[in-house]
Protein backbone atom coordinates (compact mmCIF):
# COMPACT_ATOMS: atom_id res chain seq x y z
CA UNK A 1 0.00 0.00 0.00
CA UNK A 2 1.43 3.53 -0.51
CA UNK A 3 2.35 5.48 1.91
CA UNK A 4 1.19 8.64 2.92
CA UNK A 5 3.58 11.36 3.17
CA UNK A 6 0.66 14.28 4.08
CA UNK A 7 -2.27 14.23 5.62
CA UNK A 8 -5.03 15.58 3.85
CA UNK A 9 -7.82 14.58 6.66
CA UNK A 10 -6.57 16.52 8.91
CA UNK A 11 -5.19 19.59 6.88
CA UNK A 12 -7.74 20.14 4.55
CA UNK A 13 -10.03 22.59 6.18
CA UNK A 14 -7.48 24.27 7.61
CA UNK A 15 -5.60 24.95 4.23
CA UNK A 16 -8.83 25.73 1.96
CA UNK A 17 -9.81 28.01 4.69
CA UNK A 18 -6.57 30.20 4.11
CA UNK A 19 -7.09 31.16 0.48
CA UNK A 20 -8.97 33.95 -0.55
CA UNK A 21 -12.05 33.34 -2.05
CA UNK A 22 -12.68 36.93 -3.52
CA UNK A 23 -11.38 38.63 -6.38
CA UNK A 24 -8.26 40.49 -5.60
CA UNK A 25 -8.81 44.03 -7.45
CA UNK A 26 -7.08 47.05 -6.67
CA UNK A 27 -5.22 45.76 -3.25
CA UNK A 28 -8.20 44.40 -2.05
CA UNK A 29 -10.71 41.05 -1.70
CA UNK A 30 -13.62 41.92 -3.03
CA UNK A 31 -17.01 40.23 -3.85
CA UNK A 32 -18.21 39.44 -7.52
CA UNK A 33 -20.89 42.26 -8.56
CA UNK A 34 -23.09 39.88 -9.55
CA UNK A 35 -22.55 37.50 -6.51
CA UNK A 36 -21.85 34.37 -8.31
CA UNK A 37 -19.71 31.72 -7.21
CA UNK A 38 -18.55 28.08 -8.43
CA UNK A 39 -17.25 25.11 -7.00
CA UNK A 40 -13.91 24.11 -6.87
CA UNK A 41 -13.32 20.32 -6.68
CA UNK A 42 -11.17 17.83 -5.66
CA UNK A 43 -10.02 15.59 -8.42
CA UNK A 44 -9.11 12.71 -6.22
CA UNK A 45 -12.52 12.52 -4.37
CA UNK A 46 -14.98 14.74 -6.30
CA UNK A 47 -15.34 16.53 -3.35
CA UNK A 48 -16.27 20.62 -3.47
CA UNK A 49 -13.03 22.30 -1.76
CA UNK A 50 -14.27 25.68 -1.95
CA UNK A 51 -16.71 27.81 -3.51
CA UNK A 52 -14.70 30.71 -5.56
CA UNK A 53 -15.74 34.51 -6.45
CA UNK A 54 -17.00 34.16 -10.30
CA UNK A 55 -15.60 37.54 -11.90
CA UNK A 56 -17.84 38.62 -15.01
CA UNK A 57 -17.19 40.94 -17.44
CA UNK A 58 -18.31 44.12 -15.08
CA UNK A 59 -15.65 42.31 -12.55
CA UNK A 60 -12.66 42.21 -14.99
CA UNK A 61 -13.56 46.14 -15.92
CA UNK A 62 -13.02 46.61 -12.40
CA UNK A 63 -10.07 45.48 -12.27
CA UNK A 64 -8.80 46.61 -15.84
CA UNK A 65 -9.40 49.85 -14.75
CA UNK A 66 -7.24 49.55 -11.34
CA UNK A 67 -4.29 48.09 -13.45
CA UNK A 68 -4.76 50.99 -15.78
CA UNK A 69 -4.48 53.57 -12.60
CA UNK A 70 -1.70 51.32 -11.27
CA UNK A 71 0.43 51.83 -14.43
CA UNK A 72 -1.24 55.59 -15.62
CA UNK A 73 -0.41 56.80 -12.47
CA UNK A 74 2.59 55.14 -10.98
CA UNK A 75 4.54 54.09 -9.09
CA UNK A 76 4.89 50.88 -10.32
CA UNK A 77 6.09 51.29 -13.74
CA UNK A 78 8.16 54.87 -13.10
CA UNK A 79 9.92 52.92 -9.75
CA UNK A 80 13.38 52.39 -10.53
CA UNK A 81 14.30 48.82 -11.88
CA UNK A 82 16.01 48.04 -8.49
CA UNK A 83 13.19 48.86 -6.32
CA UNK A 84 10.80 46.70 -8.71
CA UNK A 85 13.34 43.46 -8.35
CA UNK A 86 13.50 43.65 -4.39
CA UNK A 87 9.63 43.81 -4.12
CA UNK A 88 9.63 40.68 -7.03
CA UNK A 89 12.51 38.92 -5.00
CA UNK A 90 10.44 39.39 -1.41
CA UNK A 91 7.66 38.11 -3.54
CA UNK A 92 9.79 35.07 -3.97
CA UNK A 93 11.16 35.02 -1.18
CA UNK A 94 7.25 34.61 0.49
CA UNK A 95 6.56 31.52 -1.82
CA UNK A 96 9.84 29.74 -0.52
CA UNK A 97 8.67 30.15 2.80
CA UNK A 98 5.09 29.21 2.23
CA UNK A 99 5.73 26.42 -0.30
CA UNK A 100 4.28 23.38 1.40
CA UNK A 101 1.13 25.00 2.31
CA UNK A 102 0.92 26.35 -1.59
CA UNK A 103 1.91 22.60 -2.68
CA UNK A 104 -0.74 21.12 -0.34
CA UNK A 105 -2.98 23.43 -1.97
CA UNK A 106 -1.56 22.62 -5.41
CA UNK A 107 -2.41 19.24 -5.12
CA UNK A 108 -5.93 19.42 -3.62
CA UNK A 109 -6.96 21.55 -6.63
CA UNK A 110 -4.84 20.12 -9.35
CA UNK A 111 -4.44 16.21 -8.33
CA UNK A 112 -0.44 16.32 -8.53
CA UNK A 113 1.81 14.00 -6.17
CA UNK A 114 2.31 16.19 -3.29
CA UNK A 115 6.46 15.00 -4.25
CA UNK A 116 6.00 16.92 -7.17
CA UNK A 117 4.13 20.34 -5.84
CA UNK A 118 6.73 20.07 -3.47
CA UNK A 119 9.94 19.75 -4.97
CA UNK A 120 9.00 20.82 -8.90
CA UNK A 121 6.13 23.10 -9.11
CA UNK A 122 5.98 25.42 -6.03
CA UNK A 123 9.95 25.89 -5.17
CA UNK A 124 10.46 26.90 -9.53
CA UNK A 125 7.50 29.26 -9.29
CA UNK A 126 9.61 30.84 -6.54
CA UNK A 127 12.93 30.69 -8.95
CA UNK A 128 11.20 31.87 -11.19
CA UNK A 129 10.12 35.13 -9.47
CA UNK A 130 13.10 35.53 -8.17
CA UNK A 131 14.56 34.79 -11.97
CA UNK A 132 12.61 37.80 -13.44
CA UNK A 133 13.52 39.58 -10.16
CA UNK A 134 16.91 39.95 -11.59
CA UNK A 135 15.99 41.40 -14.97
CA UNK A 136 14.17 44.49 -13.49
CA UNK A 137 17.09 46.73 -13.62
CA UNK A 138 19.07 45.06 -16.40
CA UNK A 139 16.16 46.22 -18.92
CA UNK A 140 17.99 48.94 -21.37
CA UNK A 141 18.47 50.18 -25.30
CA UNK A 142 20.71 50.57 -27.60
CA UNK A 143 22.42 53.68 -28.72
CA UNK A 144 22.59 54.13 -32.40
CA UNK A 145 24.45 56.75 -34.26
CA UNK A 146 22.43 57.75 -37.48
CA UNK A 147 24.20 60.11 -39.86
CA UNK A 148 22.88 61.45 -42.97
CA UNK A 149 22.79 64.26 -45.46
CA UNK A 150 20.89 66.46 -43.90
CA UNK A 151 22.94 66.04 -40.80
CA UNK A 152 24.21 64.31 -37.05
CA UNK A 153 21.76 62.36 -35.38
CA UNK A 154 21.82 59.89 -32.81
CA UNK A 155 19.29 57.43 -31.50
CA UNK A 156 18.53 56.08 -28.31
CA UNK A 157 15.79 53.68 -27.48
CA UNK A 158 13.73 52.96 -24.64
CA UNK A 159 12.46 49.52 -23.60
CA UNK A 160 9.14 50.56 -21.66
CA UNK A 161 6.42 48.13 -20.22
CA UNK A 162 3.94 47.72 -22.47
CA UNK A 163 1.07 48.68 -19.96
CA UNK A 164 -2.01 46.67 -18.76
CA UNK A 165 -1.34 43.10 -19.39
CA UNK A 166 -4.03 40.72 -19.21
CA UNK A 167 -3.27 37.00 -18.27
CA UNK A 168 -4.80 33.90 -19.10
CA UNK A 169 -3.38 30.23 -17.98
CA UNK A 170 -4.14 27.02 -17.50
CA UNK A 171 -4.38 24.52 -14.59
CA UNK A 172 -2.09 22.10 -15.46
CA UNK A 173 0.91 24.21 -13.87
CA UNK A 174 -1.72 26.37 -12.04
CA UNK A 175 1.28 28.20 -9.60
CA UNK A 176 4.12 28.22 -11.96
CA UNK A 177 2.12 29.03 -15.33
CA UNK A 178 1.14 32.52 -13.31
CA UNK A 179 5.00 33.23 -12.32
CA UNK A 180 5.71 31.94 -16.03
CA UNK A 181 3.26 35.01 -16.81
CA UNK A 182 3.31 37.66 -14.65
CA UNK A 183 7.33 37.46 -13.27
CA UNK A 184 8.48 39.08 -16.93
CA UNK A 185 5.59 41.47 -16.31
CA UNK A 186 5.85 43.01 -13.71
CA UNK A 187 9.69 43.52 -14.09
CA UNK A 188 9.22 45.31 -17.48
CA UNK A 189 7.18 47.54 -15.29
CA UNK A 190 3.78 46.26 -16.63
CA UNK A 191 0.47 46.27 -14.33
CA UNK A 192 -1.28 42.82 -15.21
CA UNK A 193 -5.10 41.08 -14.73
CA UNK A 194 -4.45 37.51 -14.43
CA UNK A 195 -6.93 35.07 -15.01
CA UNK A 196 -6.43 31.72 -13.09
CA UNK A 197 -8.01 28.37 -14.79
CA UNK A 198 -11.48 27.68 -13.71
CA UNK A 199 -10.70 24.55 -12.42
CA UNK A 200 -7.19 25.14 -10.37
CA UNK A 201 -7.92 28.54 -8.92
CA UNK A 202 -6.69 27.97 -5.45
CA UNK A 203 -2.63 29.04 -5.41
CA UNK A 204 -3.39 31.88 -7.83
CA UNK A 205 -5.27 33.81 -4.68
CA UNK A 206 -2.65 32.94 -2.12
CA UNK A 207 0.15 33.93 -5.08
CA UNK A 208 -2.16 37.67 -5.38
CA UNK A 209 -1.97 37.67 -1.19
CA UNK A 210 1.82 37.04 -1.24
CA UNK A 211 2.24 39.46 -3.56
CA UNK A 212 0.37 42.26 -1.88
CA UNK A 213 2.50 41.23 1.41
CA UNK A 214 5.51 41.65 -0.51
CA UNK A 215 4.89 45.52 -1.07
CA UNK A 216 3.11 45.18 -4.97
CA UNK A 217 1.25 48.41 -4.93
CA UNK A 218 -2.32 48.43 -5.72
CA UNK A 219 -3.78 47.45 -8.69
CA UNK A 220 -0.27 46.24 -10.00
CA UNK A 221 -1.53 42.54 -9.59
CA UNK A 222 -5.06 41.83 -10.20
CA UNK A 223 -6.40 38.00 -9.53
CA UNK A 224 -9.53 37.11 -11.51
CA UNK A 225 -11.15 33.77 -11.04
CA UNK A 226 -13.82 32.92 -13.88
CA UNK A 227 -15.04 31.01 -16.58
CA UNK A 228 -12.84 31.72 -20.17
CA UNK A 229 -15.35 32.63 -22.47
CA UNK A 230 -17.05 35.04 -19.75
CA UNK A 231 -13.53 36.58 -17.50
CA UNK A 232 -11.41 35.24 -20.19
CA UNK A 233 -13.39 37.15 -22.91
CA UNK A 234 -13.86 40.20 -21.07
CA UNK A 235 -9.96 40.52 -20.87
CA UNK A 236 -9.15 40.20 -24.36
CA UNK A 237 -11.87 42.26 -25.65
CA UNK A 238 -11.30 45.03 -23.39
CA UNK A 239 -9.63 48.55 -24.95
CA UNK A 240 -7.58 49.39 -21.63
CA UNK A 241 -5.88 46.11 -22.12
CA UNK A 242 -2.57 46.92 -23.81
CA UNK A 243 -1.21 42.91 -24.15
CA UNK A 244 -2.29 39.56 -23.45
CA UNK A 245 -0.25 36.52 -22.62
CA UNK A 246 -2.70 32.73 -22.76
CA UNK A 247 -1.14 29.59 -22.17
CA UNK A 248 -3.74 26.89 -23.16
CA UNK A 249 -5.15 25.30 -26.50
CA UNK A 250 -4.55 26.13 -29.45
CA UNK A 251 -8.34 26.17 -30.18
CA UNK A 252 -9.09 28.98 -27.76
CA UNK A 253 -5.51 30.31 -28.75
CA UNK A 254 -7.39 31.22 -32.03
CA UNK A 255 -10.54 32.82 -30.49
CA UNK A 256 -8.58 35.10 -28.42
CA UNK A 257 -5.94 36.32 -31.62
CA UNK A 258 -9.62 36.98 -33.98
CA UNK A 259 -11.13 38.74 -30.89
CA UNK A 260 -7.57 40.49 -30.23
CA UNK A 261 -7.98 41.93 -33.69
CA UNK A 262 -10.34 44.04 -32.63
CA UNK A 263 -8.03 46.50 -30.82
CA UNK A 264 -4.41 45.52 -32.39
CA UNK A 265 -3.53 43.74 -28.74
CA UNK A 266 -0.01 41.64 -29.06
CA UNK A 267 -0.97 38.52 -28.52
CA UNK A 268 1.18 35.69 -26.73
CA UNK A 269 0.09 32.52 -27.09
CA UNK A 270 1.57 29.19 -25.72
CA UNK A 271 -0.65 25.84 -27.08
CA UNK A 272 -1.25 23.02 -27.53
CA UNK A 273 1.61 20.41 -28.85
CA UNK A 274 1.73 16.85 -30.33
CA UNK A 275 5.32 16.50 -29.57
CA UNK A 276 7.60 13.69 -31.44
CA UNK A 277 10.53 11.76 -29.09
CA UNK A 278 12.63 9.89 -31.55
CA UNK A 279 14.59 6.95 -30.08
CA UNK A 280 17.27 5.77 -32.44
CA UNK A 281 18.57 1.99 -32.59
CA UNK A 282 22.27 2.71 -31.04
CA UNK A 283 20.48 4.02 -27.20
CA UNK A 284 20.66 2.14 -23.72
CA UNK A 285 16.61 0.45 -23.90
CA UNK A 286 16.21 0.44 -20.42
CA UNK A 287 17.11 3.85 -20.10
CA UNK A 288 15.49 5.13 -23.10
CA UNK A 289 11.98 3.50 -21.82
CA UNK A 290 12.62 5.62 -18.85
CA UNK A 291 13.19 8.60 -20.29
CA UNK A 292 10.28 8.13 -23.04
CA UNK A 293 8.13 7.41 -19.90
CA UNK A 294 8.90 10.64 -18.15
CA UNK A 295 8.25 12.18 -21.02
CA UNK A 296 4.09 11.36 -21.82
CA UNK A 297 3.38 10.18 -18.14
CA UNK A 298 4.85 13.26 -16.33
CA UNK A 299 1.87 15.04 -14.48
CA UNK A 300 -0.48 12.38 -16.09
CA UNK A 301 0.67 13.46 -19.59
CA UNK A 302 -1.08 16.94 -18.63
CA UNK A 303 2.34 18.72 -20.35
CA UNK A 304 2.03 20.57 -23.58
CA UNK A 305 5.26 19.19 -24.28
CA UNK A 306 4.35 16.07 -23.56
CA UNK A 307 6.25 13.58 -25.80
CA UNK A 308 3.27 11.78 -27.34
CA UNK A 309 4.11 10.28 -30.49
CA UNK A 310 7.09 8.34 -29.53
CA UNK A 311 8.61 6.89 -32.63
CA UNK A 312 10.75 4.10 -31.95
CA UNK A 313 13.33 2.73 -34.43
CA UNK A 314 12.45 -1.11 -35.94
CA UNK A 315 15.90 -2.50 -34.32
CA UNK A 316 15.05 -2.53 -31.05
CA UNK A 317 11.16 -1.98 -31.61
CA UNK A 318 9.87 -5.14 -29.98
CA UNK A 319 12.26 -4.84 -26.92
CA UNK A 320 11.19 -1.44 -26.31
CA UNK A 321 7.36 -1.30 -26.78
CA UNK A 322 7.39 -4.64 -24.30
CA UNK A 323 9.15 -2.67 -21.70
CA UNK A 324 7.57 0.46 -22.29
CA UNK A 325 4.13 -2.27 -21.27
CA UNK A 326 5.72 -2.95 -18.16
CA UNK A 327 6.94 0.36 -17.39
CA UNK A 328 3.36 1.73 -17.47
CA UNK A 329 1.74 -1.10 -15.58
CA UNK A 330 4.27 -0.88 -12.55
CA UNK A 331 3.08 2.79 -12.15
CA UNK A 332 1.67 3.82 -8.42
CA UNK A 333 -1.35 5.56 -9.58
CA UNK A 334 -3.66 7.08 -6.54
CA UNK A 335 -4.05 9.60 -3.61
CA UNK A 336 -2.13 12.19 -4.37
CA UNK A 337 -0.78 12.34 -0.59
CA UNK A 338 0.44 9.26 -0.76
CA UNK A 339 4.02 8.51 -2.59
CA UNK A 340 2.48 7.74 -5.93
CA UNK A 341 3.57 8.88 -9.34
CA UNK A 342 0.05 9.46 -10.82
CA UNK A 343 -3.16 11.09 -9.45
CA UNK A 344 -5.86 11.78 -10.89
CA UNK A 345 -6.70 13.89 -14.02
CA UNK A 346 -7.60 17.45 -13.36
CA UNK A 347 -11.81 16.95 -14.03
CA UNK A 348 -13.93 14.79 -15.58
CA UNK A 349 -14.24 16.97 -18.61
CA UNK A 350 -10.21 15.79 -19.14
CA UNK A 351 -11.06 12.76 -17.53
CA UNK A 352 -13.73 12.13 -20.29
CA UNK A 353 -12.02 13.53 -23.35
CA UNK A 354 -8.98 10.81 -22.30
CA UNK A 355 -11.06 8.20 -22.17
CA UNK A 356 -12.71 8.69 -25.13
CA UNK A 357 -9.36 9.23 -27.30
CA UNK A 358 -8.55 5.58 -25.92
CA UNK A 359 -11.59 3.84 -27.06
CA UNK A 360 -10.88 5.54 -30.56
CA UNK A 361 -7.62 4.06 -30.53
CA UNK A 362 -8.71 0.48 -29.60
CA UNK A 363 -11.43 0.97 -32.28
CA UNK A 364 -8.53 2.49 -35.09
CA UNK A 365 -6.50 -0.51 -34.81
CA UNK A 366 -3.71 0.37 -32.24
CA UNK A 367 -2.30 -2.42 -30.18
CA UNK A 368 -3.48 -1.77 -26.48
CA UNK A 369 -0.65 -3.36 -23.91
CA UNK A 370 -1.58 -1.20 -20.88
CA UNK A 371 -4.24 0.19 -19.53
CA UNK A 372 -6.71 1.33 -21.48
CA UNK A 373 -9.43 2.57 -18.67
CA UNK A 374 -10.75 4.36 -16.01
CA UNK A 375 -9.41 3.25 -12.21
CA UNK A 376 -11.99 2.91 -9.87
CA UNK A 377 -15.28 5.23 -9.16
CA UNK A 378 -14.37 7.69 -7.50
CA UNK A 379 -11.80 10.56 -8.53
CA UNK A 380 -10.83 10.73 -12.21
CA UNK A 381 -8.67 8.64 -12.39
CA UNK A 382 -7.17 7.19 -15.80
CA UNK A 383 -4.73 3.85 -16.06
CA UNK A 384 -1.56 4.50 -17.78
CA UNK A 385 -1.67 3.53 -20.92
CA UNK A 386 0.04 2.01 -23.63
CA UNK A 387 -1.10 1.93 -27.86
CA UNK A 388 1.92 -0.02 -29.83
CA UNK A 389 1.60 -0.01 -33.33
CA UNK A 390 -0.11 3.74 -33.94
CA UNK A 391 -0.22 4.48 -37.45
CA UNK A 392 0.38 8.17 -38.18
CA UNK A 393 -3.61 9.03 -39.55
CA UNK A 394 -4.64 7.35 -36.06
CA UNK A 395 -6.48 10.02 -33.91
CA UNK A 396 -4.31 9.22 -30.87
CA UNK A 397 -1.36 10.13 -33.16
CA UNK A 398 -2.58 13.33 -34.35
CA UNK A 399 -4.21 15.11 -31.52
CA UNK A 400 -3.53 16.50 -27.81
CA UNK A 401 -4.88 13.71 -25.73
CA UNK A 402 -3.47 15.78 -22.66
CA UNK A 403 -4.11 12.24 -20.70
CA UNK A 404 -1.60 9.33 -19.83
CA UNK A 405 -1.56 7.61 -23.15
CA UNK A 406 1.53 6.73 -24.76
CA UNK A 407 1.14 6.53 -27.91
CA UNK A 408 4.31 4.23 -29.97
CA UNK A 409 5.05 4.34 -33.53
CA UNK A 410 7.93 2.17 -35.47
CA UNK A 411 10.26 3.96 -38.03
CA UNK A 412 13.21 2.66 -40.23
CA UNK A 413 14.98 5.09 -41.62
CA UNK A 414 16.16 9.01 -40.53
CA UNK A 415 14.89 10.98 -43.25
CA UNK A 416 11.86 9.16 -42.74
CA UNK A 417 10.66 9.71 -39.33
CA UNK A 418 11.99 13.54 -39.94
CA UNK A 419 9.19 14.12 -42.58
CA UNK A 420 6.74 12.14 -40.12
CA UNK A 421 7.74 14.31 -37.01
CA UNK A 422 7.00 17.29 -38.86
CA UNK A 423 3.95 16.13 -40.26
CA UNK A 424 1.79 17.56 -37.82
CA UNK A 425 -0.07 21.03 -37.33
CA UNK A 426 1.80 21.65 -33.80
CA UNK A 427 5.48 22.57 -33.08
CA UNK A 428 5.99 22.75 -29.60
CA UNK A 429 8.48 20.05 -28.03
CA UNK A 430 10.49 17.31 -29.33
CA UNK A 431 13.04 14.74 -28.17
CA UNK A 432 16.24 12.51 -29.76
CA UNK A 433 17.35 10.08 -27.81
CA UNK A 434 20.49 8.87 -29.50
CA UNK A 435 24.12 8.25 -29.03
CA UNK A 436 25.39 9.30 -32.73
CA UNK A 437 25.98 12.68 -32.92
CA UNK A 438 25.70 13.20 -36.19
CA UNK A 439 22.49 11.57 -35.83
CA UNK A 440 21.50 14.37 -33.25
CA UNK A 441 22.87 17.42 -34.95
CA UNK A 442 20.64 16.22 -38.17
CA UNK A 443 17.15 15.54 -36.08
CA UNK A 444 17.68 18.29 -33.67
CA UNK A 445 17.82 20.55 -36.78
CA UNK A 446 15.05 18.89 -39.17
CA UNK A 447 12.51 19.19 -36.40
CA UNK A 448 10.22 22.27 -36.60
CA UNK A 449 9.94 22.68 -33.12
CA UNK A 450 10.57 25.61 -30.19
CA UNK A 451 12.28 23.48 -27.46
CA UNK A 452 14.20 19.96 -28.41
CA UNK A 453 15.61 17.87 -25.85
CA UNK A 454 18.30 15.47 -26.30
CA UNK A 455 18.96 12.30 -24.36
CA UNK A 456 16.33 14.02 -21.68
CA UNK A 457 13.24 15.59 -21.76
CA UNK A 458 11.22 18.24 -19.56
CA UNK A 459 14.31 20.04 -18.34
CA UNK A 460 12.76 23.22 -17.78
CA UNK A 461 15.71 26.47 -16.82
CA UNK A 462 14.21 30.08 -15.96
CA UNK A 463 16.75 31.55 -18.52
CA UNK A 464 15.85 29.37 -21.56
CA UNK A 465 13.75 30.93 -23.84
CA UNK A 466 10.41 28.17 -24.21
CA UNK A 467 7.46 28.36 -27.29
CA UNK A 468 6.21 26.98 -29.99
CA UNK A 469 6.50 26.55 -33.69
CA UNK A 470 3.71 26.42 -36.11
CA UNK A 471 0.15 26.05 -34.41
CA UNK A 472 2.01 26.18 -31.06
CA UNK A 473 2.12 29.94 -30.24
CA UNK A 474 3.33 33.11 -30.67
CA UNK A 475 5.98 34.50 -28.64
CA UNK A 476 8.45 32.99 -25.96
CA UNK A 477 7.93 32.43 -22.24
CA UNK A 478 10.90 32.64 -19.86
CA UNK A 479 14.23 33.91 -20.38
CA UNK A 480 15.84 37.41 -21.81
CA UNK A 481 13.28 36.31 -24.24
CA UNK A 482 10.12 36.65 -22.99
CA UNK A 483 11.14 40.20 -21.97
CA UNK A 484 10.69 41.43 -25.62
CA UNK A 485 7.20 40.45 -25.33
CA UNK A 486 6.47 42.91 -22.20
CA UNK A 487 8.29 45.78 -23.82
CA UNK A 488 7.52 48.35 -26.22
CA UNK A 489 10.63 49.60 -28.15
CA UNK A 490 10.49 53.36 -28.18
CA UNK A 491 13.01 55.47 -30.81
CA UNK A 492 13.79 58.46 -29.79
CA UNK A 493 15.83 60.76 -32.31
CA UNK A 494 18.27 63.40 -31.48
CA UNK A 495 19.73 66.34 -33.52
CA UNK A 496 23.61 67.28 -32.96
CA UNK A 497 25.19 70.42 -33.98
CA UNK A 498 28.35 71.86 -33.64
CA UNK A 499 28.05 73.72 -30.59
CA UNK A 500 28.93 77.69 -30.82
CA UNK A 501 32.18 79.09 -29.85
P1 LIG B 1 -8.51 26.05 -22.47
O1 LIG B 1 -7.68 26.59 -23.55
O2 LIG B 1 -9.97 25.90 -22.70
O3 LIG B 1 -8.37 26.95 -21.15
C1 LIG B 1 -7.18 27.63 -20.78
C2 LIG B 1 -7.57 28.97 -20.16
O4 LIG B 1 -8.27 29.76 -21.12
C3 LIG B 1 -8.50 28.87 -18.96
O5 LIG B 1 -8.16 29.86 -18.02
C4 LIG B 1 -9.86 29.14 -19.58
O6 LIG B 1 -10.79 29.64 -18.65
C5 LIG B 1 -9.51 30.19 -20.61
N1 LIG B 1 -10.46 30.31 -21.72
C6 LIG B 1 -11.26 29.35 -22.25
N2 LIG B 1 -12.02 29.86 -23.25
C7 LIG B 1 -11.69 31.17 -23.36
C8 LIG B 1 -12.14 32.22 -24.20
N3 LIG B 1 -13.06 32.03 -25.14
N4 LIG B 1 -11.59 33.43 -24.05
C9 LIG B 1 -10.64 33.66 -23.12
N5 LIG B 1 -10.18 32.70 -22.27
C10 LIG B 1 -10.70 31.47 -22.40
O7 LIG B 1 -7.91 24.71 -22.05
P2 LIG B 1 -8.65 23.59 -21.18
O8 LIG B 1 -10.07 23.41 -21.52
O9 LIG B 1 -8.34 23.91 -19.79
O10 LIG B 1 -7.90 22.36 -21.73
C11 LIG B 1 -8.26 21.90 -23.03
C12 LIG B 1 -7.08 21.46 -23.77
O11 LIG B 1 -6.12 22.52 -23.84
C13 LIG B 1 -6.33 20.34 -23.13
O12 LIG B 1 -6.93 19.13 -23.38
C14 LIG B 1 -5.02 20.51 -23.79
O13 LIG B 1 -5.04 19.96 -25.05
C15 LIG B 1 -4.85 21.99 -23.92
N6 LIG B 1 -4.03 22.60 -22.87
C16 LIG B 1 -2.81 23.04 -23.20
C17 LIG B 1 -2.01 23.61 -22.23
C18 LIG B 1 -0.65 24.12 -22.53
O14 LIG B 1 0.13 24.28 -21.61
N7 LIG B 1 -0.33 24.41 -23.76
C19 LIG B 1 -2.45 23.71 -20.92
C20 LIG B 1 -3.74 23.27 -20.62
C21 LIG B 1 -4.51 22.72 -21.62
Amino acid sequence: AASRVAEPAVAVDELVSNVPTQLLIDGKFVDPVAGRRFDVLNPATEQRLVQMAEADKEDVERAVRAARKAFDEGPWPRMGGKARGKILQRFAELVEKNVEELAQLESLDNGKPIFFSRNADIPLTANHLSYFAGWADKIHGQTIPCDNTFGNFFAYTLHEPIGVVGSIIPWNFPALMAAWKIAPALAAGNCVVLKPAEQTPLTAMRLGQLALEAGLPPGVLNVVPGFGPSAGGAIVRSPLVDKVSFTGSTEVGKIIMKEAAATVKPVGLELGGKSPLIVWKDVDVDKAVEDAHFALFFNHGQCCVAGSRLFVHEAIYDEFVEKAAARAKSKKVGDPFTDVEQGPQVDRDQMDKILGYIESGKQQGAKLLAGGSRMGDRGYFVQPTVFADVQDDMKIAQEEIFGPVQSILKFSSLEEVAQRANNNPYGLGAGVFARDVDVINYLTRSIRAGTVWVNCYNVFDDSVPFGGYKQSGIGRDKGEAALAHYTQVKSVYQKMETPQP
